[in-house]
């Protein structure tokens, strides 16, 4: 059995060595949550002419040294049309946010310290420094430099910058095609009442929405039962047309464990089969396809194995062929409530209720029956992280959490 670590390492490899997946050009719209496969420069400066931050007076800040000033108005300029006076001594053009400064103007006074006089006339009641309440051109960033870097994950302020720089298409990674298939005789759809000693599937519906959330394209197979041949023929179609393949079910020890020998019999490379993680042990990991191109996970079947065995090991490996510069989540440490007690030997990610709003972020446990508990885990917004030696915690050590972002609602 190999460390989470040692795993993580192990998969991020496969994913490197396999190398990217092509990209695409796309709309802008709709490119929210891809990441970026160019490197952007700024194609004018930002901001493109130097203008007000105010609705005000543009004048020449001099003018405004020591007591309160009478100037004379020249102009009144709104954002979006050109400025036709250059501002002399004695003058001032009234100026809306976002116009253009006229020449000879080098600072604003907003329009709250100001009075307006008969007359074409303005009073300036406080000094105002050069280039106070203005934004010169180019001060976000100069033209040609570097706007977005390759690798960029493109959320709102991501595609308002593109937006701002003129960019209605840009290349981005394709989505990985990322098969699901469950596996178990005892599961039936949701849609169908379950007989004795059978349950519902549930996981290929947590997966589509995790694939879906880590920029993925789901594609949810139908139930396998624990049939080697069948299995045999589902792996082998689903294989045919996917760059990373999701099996739930069928890797732990038991009779009808046969996701391993069927992905054998298809020419799968096995990586590892089992990481010392608390819950998700039973984890198998291989390259399948001609050239290993094909990433697949034997995901353990309960439900919060599953779940974590994603998140720790898949979703990287997802981010990693898509480009992306983060591969891995964000932890938070928080100060534990609760003592644990348990078998060391494995690093557990237990149901969590993470506070992380407060200068002092506060993790508590959410009690679970285990693996299977779904009530626990859609009642947690984190995962706390107990490493591997320790077995004992005293209440108010400080652990590391992983924030169920995407999971559940915040
Ligand atoms: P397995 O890994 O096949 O031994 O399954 C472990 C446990 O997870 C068993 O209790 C299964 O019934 C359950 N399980 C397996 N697949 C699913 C699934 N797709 N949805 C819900 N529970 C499942
Ligand atoms: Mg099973």
């Amino acid at each position: 059995m190999i460390s989470v670590d040692e795993a993580l390492q192990r998969v991020l490899a496969a994913a490197t060595g396999r190398g990217l997946l092509t990209a695409e050009p796309i709309d802008l719209r709709g490119a929210a949550g891809r990441i970026l496969r160019e490197t952007m420069t700024a194609d004018r400066d930002l901001p493109p002419f130097t203008r007000s931050a105010m609705d005000g007076y543009a004048l020449r800040a001099a003018d405004t040294a020591g007591a309160a000033v009478t100037l004379e108005v020249i102009e009144e300029i709104p954002a979006g049309s050109e400025p036709k006076h250059t501002v002399g001594p004695g003058q001032a053009s009234r100026v809306m946010t976002g116009a253009a400064l006229p020449a000879g103007a080098d600072a604003v006074q907003m329009v709250e310290q100001t009075a307006t006089l008969e007359g074409a006339r303005v009073r300036i009641l406080s000094s105002v420094a050069p280039g106070e309440h203005v934004r010169r051109a180019g001060e976000d960033l100069a033209k040609g430099s570097l706007l977005l870097a390759e690798g960029t994950l493109l959320g709102a302020a991501q595609i308002g910058l593109l937006a701002s720089a003129g960019r209605a298409r840009v290349v981005v990674s394709r989505r990985p095609r990322v098969a699901i298939i469950p596996t178990g005789d005892e599961l039936v759809g949701v849609e169908q009442e379950p007989g004795p000693s059978r349950i519902r599937e549930s996981n290929g519906h947590t997966l589509e929405v995790l694939v879906a959330m880590a920029g993925g394209e789901p594609r949810l197979h139908g139930i396998a039962p624990d049939d080697l041949d069948e299995l045999i023929r589902r792996i082998g179609d689903a294989l045919r047309e996917c760059d990373v393949l999701l099996l739930s079910g069928g890797v732990s020890m038991g009779d009808y464990d046969l996701v391993g020998r069927a992905l054998a019999a298809l020419g799968c490379r096995p990586i590892f089969d089992r990481v010392a993680i608390q819950p998700g042990k039973p984890l198998f990991f291989g390259r399948s396809g001609a050239r290993g191109e094909i990433l697949v996970f034997g995901l353990p079947g309960n439900p919060v194995s599953t779940i974590v065995d994603f998140l720790i090991f898949a979703r990287p490996a997802l981010r990693c062929l898509m480009g992306s510069q983060r591969w891995l989540d964000r932890t938070v440490a928080a100060r534990l409530l609760d003592p644990i007690r348990r078998k060391p030997g494995r690093r557990a990610y237990l149901c969590a209720a993470l506070e992380e709003e407060t200068e002092d972020p506060t993790v508590r446990l959410i009690p679970s029956t285990g693996s299977a508990d779904m009530v626990a885990l859609s009642q947690a917004n984190a995962l706390a992280i107990i490493p591997e030696q320790i077995g004992v915690l005293e209440a108010g050590v400080t652990v590391r959490t992983l924030p169920l972002a995407g999971l559940t609602l915040p």
